[in-house]
């Protein structure tokens, strides 16, 4: 609960006051990171992103000073500054393939809360990072701490977004230590939290339970497919959060109007991924890896292969573990399946490939003119190709070799609502 007026004032210009729900972009990511076509073209992306109806947008003091216009009026959406630098997602086009080591993590702040407020800031934004147990991670409590100081006197809020980086941090405990950063962040005086999500809605229910202030979730590196993005978001919804925060996700998107758009009619309008995507409602199952609960054994591949061909090994399996890159401490290990995005389907000119009505791809042979298109298209690079002819995902009918093998859940079965245009003609 938030006592201070100044403070209920700018959160309600971020929060709408019908749901106490925020769609928040960043588009702060240039100072840190990759200079790609996003940074490049800020002012246009910050337009769409306006038009898109955000209700908020995070951006750097130096963004503030030369596109803050763009935030003004009463319907605008709420200017968010980032009031501290880190060094760790610089040099990539992605914020997890490029980390430096650990030891050479830096973070300082840039703005102070007053700056910010005279810039018409309705929060700012601070990183906390986790993970370390040592002097580094003391000093950058005392850090966030001086922050909330600083807020509470200015009537400013203050949003934390924890980072589980540190040497501690696996695969494998990254959501304990996420659920654990929410409510050390809201200790240490956070009225909002914008933080990843910790791959399933039990935990990120605890970690919301746990923080007891607002919880945006933020879109993490960019999705190959919009309906992954918006499954995040309606998961975390589901599990209680009060929103979103998406960056890459949005200024990456192909059309970042319509991503934004698509997130506020998920957030704010009710809607669910199938009336946003046009989709008809018709349900299926499809697999969907959690990655939070991987241990990389890789049975999964094994149990795959014995499945489908005599024998052993993992080369020939439909579904792939990926480790992360030496001294990437950040990234979980990742079961990659099948999703059913059908992206390989659009891509099939023939009309070879279709999803059946009992969630399988079908392959007829006799249309496949062995191009190769679904294997291009596809954004997990899943598909190989035996004597020409794409081998996908089959669902081992309906009762998945992998997701028996997994003990420890990490590829799970999950219901489906098919895309017209994918499902098998019969
Ligand atoms: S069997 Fe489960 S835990 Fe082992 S690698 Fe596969 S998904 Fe990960």
């Amino acid at each position: 609960m938030v006592r201070c007026p100044g403070k209920t004032a700018r959160l309600n210009r971020l929060f709408n006051p019908r749901d106490g729900r925020a769609v928040c972009v960043a588009a702060d990511h240039g100072w840190m990171s990759d200079v790609t076509p996003n940074v490049m073209e800020l002012r246009r992306i910050l337009e769409l992103v306006v038009r898109g109806g955000a209700d908020g947008i995070l951006i750097s003091f130096g963004t503030a000073v030369r596109h803050g216009h763009l935030l003004r009026g009463k319907d605008s959406p709420a200017m968010l500054i980032r009031a501290d630098w880190m060094n760790m997602p610089r040099l990539g086009a992605s914020n997890v393939s490029n980390v430096l080591p650990v030891v050479n993590f830096k973070k300082m702040a840039t703005s102070r809360a007053r700056d910010a407020l005279l810039m018409g800031a309705s929060a700012i934004t601070i990183y906390y990072f986790i993970g370390y147990g040592d002097e580094f991670e003391a000093i950058n409590i005392e850090q966030a701490a001086d922050f909330a100081k600083e807020c509470r006197k200015v009537g400013l809020p203050l949003i934390i977004e924890p980072m589980a980086v540190g040497g501690m941090v696996t695969g494998v405990n990254i959501a304990e230590i996420l659920i654990a950063s929410g409510r050390i962040a809201a200790e240490i005086g956070a009225d909002a939290l914008k933080i990843p999500y910790t791959g399933d809605v039990k935990s990120f229910k605890q970690l919301v339970d746990q923080a007891g202030v607002p919880v945006l979730v933020l879109g993490g590196a960019k999705s190959d497919v919009p309906r992954d993005a918006l499954e995040l978001v309606d998961e975390a919804l589901r599990a209680g959060a009060s929103g979103t925060v998406f960056g890459r996700n949005v200024t990456k998107a192909k059309d970042p109007e319509k991503m934004v758009s698509d997130i506020v009619a998920l957030v704010h309008g009710g809607k669910t991924i199938a009336e946003i995507l046009g989709e008809r409602r018709a349900l299926g199952q499809r697999l969907k890896p959690v990655p939070t609960q991987c241990v990389g054994c890789q049975l999964c591949e094994v149990a795959c292969v014995r499945a489908h061909t005599p024998g052993y090994g993992q080369t020939r399996a439909r579904l792939r573990i990926q480790f992360p890159p030496l001294g990437d401490e950040l990234s979980p290990i990742r079961p990659v399946v099948c999703t059913l995005c059908g992206q390989c389907v659009e891509a099939c000119q023939p009309g070879a490939l279709t999803i059946g009505p009992d969630s399988r791809l079908v392959l007829e042979r006799n249309l496949c003119t062995q191009c190769g298109a679904c294997v291009e298209a596809c954004p997990f690079d899943l598909i190989f190709t035996e004597n020409g002819y794409p081998v996908v995902c089959d669902l081992c009918e309906g009762d998945p070799e992998c997701v028996k093998w997994c003990k420890r859940g990490a590829i799970v079965l999950t219901e489906w609502k098919r895309r017209a245009r994918h499902v098998h003609a019969e």
